[in-house]
């Protein structure tokens, strides 16, 4: 079968999902080609990027750093900067797949305009669907495009339901792995230090994404993806601990069947997945040894030590803007963590105490959701007694 070539823009390609997508790209330069690449400050890496891949254009958020390396590039490529130039380049003619990896709310206005422009989007900013669930999706639909998404577990289960009727779903079960504090008593939170929350057993992340599933947060960002991207209520989406990461999640279906998808905790398979879906592509690399797992384990998730996980799912079912508050209000938190000025178990206090105070609106528009995650991130930096970074 013939296949055209997919030019593609990475947003965030300077980032853990960025380079792994440009890995994905360089394996099969006959079928994906770079148009456009972005960072927010990352200019080396971004310049290194643009010699070998040459794409179109390049988006560097930072204005001053965006001309610095306009000087370096002497024309390689079109240097834009700002959010502006990160919505040019979305609506570029030569673009047809935009794999949204920037990291948490700043994801939201640009996938929006890349669904505008009617480009399929590879999602991995789960921040857009957690914050703007309702209106991302009715934009997909309003321009008939197609979203797919490039976190493993929403991979798996789309992988499990390709071919299936979505009406003889039972429920959806996410797989976590528990993260580095799995067995780590609860007296001992407070004490946990960045370094120790870094360390994610399986996977190799950004700094963002490694303490949300040390605080389970993660996962409860993902029962939010989850539900639209499937369109499946809370009650029928469960998480269980699985240490060992080889499921990625698993699907029931009405007659109690259960189909799970495994494999080696590697990025680049669903990135890969979300370009190629329906389809496959050979990928080199190890394979899952059965043998030499040896076993695979599941436990519920503790609920009382990682309450981030249930403050999610009330989010979920609170709806309106409240799934927004709590994503705010754990940028911020993360942030201050990540900065040392908020230890690990309050965290989840922080959130918790945003949404306590937040006024749902209902029914959101964008501008709603944007007032949301304004209010939240002042509510949560004032409550963390930490301050905005710009
Ligand atoms: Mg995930």
């Amino acid at each position: 079968m013939a296949h055209r070539l997919q030019h593609i823009a990475i947003l965030g390609s300077t980032g853990s999902i960025g380079r792994n997508s440009l890995e994905v790209l360089r394996s099969s330069p006959e079928r994906f080609r770079a148009t456009v690449l972005t960072t927010n400050r990352n200019i080396d890496l971004l310049e290194a990027q643009t010699r070998e891949f040459r794409p179109k254009a390049v988006v560097v958020l930072d204005p001053e750093r965006a001309s610095v390396l306009r000087s370096r590039l002497k024309g390689l490529a079109d240097v834009l900067s700002g959010s502006e130039g990160l919505s040019a380049v979305v609506s570029r003619d030569d673009v047809d797949v935009v794999i949204s990896s920037l990291v948490g709310f700043a994801g939201v206005r640009p996938t929006a305009e890349a669904i505008r422009h009617r480009k399929r989007i590879a999602l991995a900013n789960k921040e857009t669907l957690v914050a703007a669930g309702a209106f991302i999706t009715s934009l997909v639909r309003e321009y008939g495009v197609e979203l797919l998404p490039v976190d493993s577990e929403h991979s798996a289960i789309l992988q499990c339901l390709t071919g299936e009727d979505p009406a003889r779903v039972a429920r959806l079960i996410l797989t976590a792995s528990g993260g580095p504090f799995r067995t780590t008593p609860r007296e001992e939170f407070s004490r946990i230090t960045v370094e120790q929350a870094l360390r994610h057993p399986n996977w190799r992340m950004g700094s963002k994404i490694t303490i949300d599933s040390a605080t389970l947060m993660n996962k409860g960002l993902e029962v939010i993806e989850a539900h639209w991207l499937f369109g499946l209520p809370a009650e029928r989406i469960d998480v269980v601990v699985h240490p060992q990461s080889i499921i990625h999640s698993m699907v029931e279906f009405v007659d109690g069947s259960v189909k799970a998808q495994l494999g080696l905790p590697d990025m680049k398979l669903p990135i890969q997945y979300a370009l190629t879906h329906p389809d496959r592509l050979p990928m080199n690399g190890d394979r899952v040894s059965f043998s030499q797992l040896g076993q695979l384990t599941f436990f519920e998730p503790d609920r009382q030590r990682f309450p981030c996980l249930d403050l999610a799912y009330e989010a979920l079912r609170a709806g309106g803007t409240v799934p927004a508050v709590l994503n705010a209000a754990n940028e911020v938190a993360v942030a201050g963590f990540l900065d040392r000025a908020v230890s690990f178990d309050r965290i989840a206090d922080l959130v918790r105490r945003t949404i306590d105070q937040h006024r749902p609106v209902a029914q959101p528009d964008l501008d709603d959701i944007v007032e949301a995650d304004r209010w939240a991130r002042r509510t949560a930096h004032a409550a963390a007694g930490t301050v905005a970074s710009s």
